[in-house]
């Protein structure tokens, strides 16, 4: 079976149409993209090219939703329905991984972590929504000040390839939980579980307006929606590059915007490290999604006294690496895009001055057809070459020996980035020293990712965004405090 033949066996939607309304719709645009397998890039499917139509009438059917049924729900109503939603997700767990396996190219086990986490925002977001609120506020006599906590209104979401359901998941369902309506973009190279999702909430009975999904370009349907009046809050997940242009966007419309962007994050062992302990972390963080991860650990830093041994153990793990398609689970699958494999492989042929410590190879010529990059690993790298400086996004990762905590937060903070940062050390002390200077949003201490953690707010410092998603802080970030001062004399 191609991978075309398998797609139209695991979709129950028409993937070719806009869910505007509650409804699926063919765009006003008739025009349409090409989605390929990024594991042999034959064709598997069309999405919508959204034109500026469609999203006019996405956002209209969000701002109606507000003014009808949505906007009347309480915080429990909505709970009760995204739990729903979230036990729809959960039965199609293995359904949902095969369609992100054929769509971005990611094995199977990473796509069902990615299906999982879905699951779990609903169920923490469903849980959570009706346990935040507002505060009263001790004030003068007379007076009693309670403050209230309120939906932006129409909130926009523009969405990477690279994770579309866990960030589905940390962005659309934070939005939903605290009552805004939603208009979602997602990616042009990679769509296909966002209007999955889009079935899933019209299957639960989420009211219709409440989400809207409109496919497309960057440049048209994500410009007309970063643009748009109707719009109260925007949250953008993707490149430095779009997200300026995004907040520059947003400030003609005098509307709050959320920035996830990209990083170059460090992970740094002390020769008192449990080496052994690290390891797997440093390969997982460094290789999961094949390198194209926001707060992939691209660079390795590692004290003097141990770089030789960390690097010998590194080698060897990479030498049993598998390569190959998603959907049969090597360790690593391709990337995205032809055009993503070229502009890592351009930054590859930057690194010719440097030592690469791995040589791999694909184990079937068959495998060329997909937009493979091999994994590289390079030795006793400068803190300021640009293979330690850039967001490369693909399977590369950089080792740096430092002699002294000092320098070790100097070369971890020398970057234009500060999304996560990761300290290996048994020294207690030195843990809490160097959380507290580290340029990250957020520290992890002896692991890294905390296995994902839909409760840990998450974003950036510097180039990296700003805003928190996930967790409580995001349910903030979606809502806005109004005070009431009450005079009863
Ligand atoms: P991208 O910025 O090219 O695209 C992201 C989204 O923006 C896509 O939906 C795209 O269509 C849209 N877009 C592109 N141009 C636009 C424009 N002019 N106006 C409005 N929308 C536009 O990023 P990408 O290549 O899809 O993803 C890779 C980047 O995303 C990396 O830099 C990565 O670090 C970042 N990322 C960050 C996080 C995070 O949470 N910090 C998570 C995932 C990915």
């Amino acid at each position: 079976m191609n991978s075309q033949e398998l797609l139209k066996e695991l979709i129950w939607f028409d993937t070719t149409k806009c869910f505007i309304d509650g409804a699926w719709e063919k765009p006003v645009s008739k025009k349409y993209i090409e989605l390929f397998d990024p594991s042999n890039n034959s064709p598997i499917c069309k999405i919508p090219r959204s034109n500026k139509s469609d999203v006019n009438l996405a956002v209209q059917a969000a701002q109606n939703s507000l003014s009808s049924n949505w906007g009347s729900f309480s915080s429990l109503e909505r709970g009760r329905i995204l739990n729903k939603i979230g036990l729809l997700v959960q039965d199609k767990i293995d359904r949902l991984a095969k369609i992100e396996s054929l769509d971005v190219g990611k094995p199977l086990t990473q796509s069902k972590a990615d299906a999982s986490a879905l699951a779990r925002y609903l169920e923490f977001y469903s849980g959570a929504v009706d346990k935040i609120h507002g505060e009263t506020i001790p004030y003068q006599n007379g007076y009693t000040v309670y403050t209230l906590r309120e939906p932006h209104g129409v909130t926009g979401h523009i969405i990477p390839w690279n994770y579309p359901m866990q960030i589905i998941g940390r962005s659309v369902v934070g939005a939903l939980a605290m009552g805004n309506a939603v208009v979602l973009k997602p990616s042009e190279d990679a769509c296909i579980t966002a209007l999955a999702f889009g079935e899933i909430c019209r299957e639960a009975g989420l009211p219709k307006g409440v989400i809207n999904i409109v496919p497309g370009y960057g440049n048209e349907a994500g410009e007309y929606l970063s643009n748009h009046p109707g719009i109260n809050h925007i949250s953008f997940t993707g490149s430095v590059e779009v997200g300026s242009k995004i907040q520059q966007n947003a400030s003609k419309n005098i509307v709050p915007v959320t920035l996830e962007l990209g990083g170059k994050s460090p992970q740094i062992l002390f020769e008192d490290a449990d080496i052994k302990k690290a390891i797997p972390f440093l390969l997982k963080a460094g290789l999961q999604n094949a390198g194209q991860t926001c707060s992939a650990s691209s660079r390795i830093l590692v004290q003097d006294s141990i770089y030789s041994k960390v690097e010998n153990l590194l080698v060897k793990e990479y030498k049993n690496l598998s390569i190959g398609p998603a959907i049969q689970d090597y360790d690593l699958g391709p990337l995205i895009s032809k055009k993503q494999a070229e502009r890592v492989k351009k930054y590859l042929s930057l690194g010719e001055d440097l030592k690469q410590l791995v040589k791999l190879s694909l184990e079937n010529n068959e495998f060329e057809k997909g937009n493979f990059v091999l994994p590289s690993l390079f030795g006793n790298v400068q803190p300021d070459h640009v293979l330690a400086q850039e967001e490369i996004f693909g399977p590369v990762q950089v080792l740096i020996p430092f002699k002294d905590e000092e320098e070790a937060i100097r070369i971890a903070n020398g970057t234009k980035f500060g999304l996560v940062a990761g300290i290996w050390t048994k020294d207690g002390s030195r843990q809490m020293r160097m959380a507290k200077q580290l340029k990250a949003g957020q520290v992890f201490i002896n692991n890294y990712g905390a296995g994902g953690g839909v409760e840990l707010p998450f974003g950036g410092v510097g180039h990296s965004g700003f805003g928190r998603e996930k967790g409580f802080e995001a349910l903030k970030g979606f809502s806005v405090i109004k005070t009431v001062a009450v005079n009863h004399g």
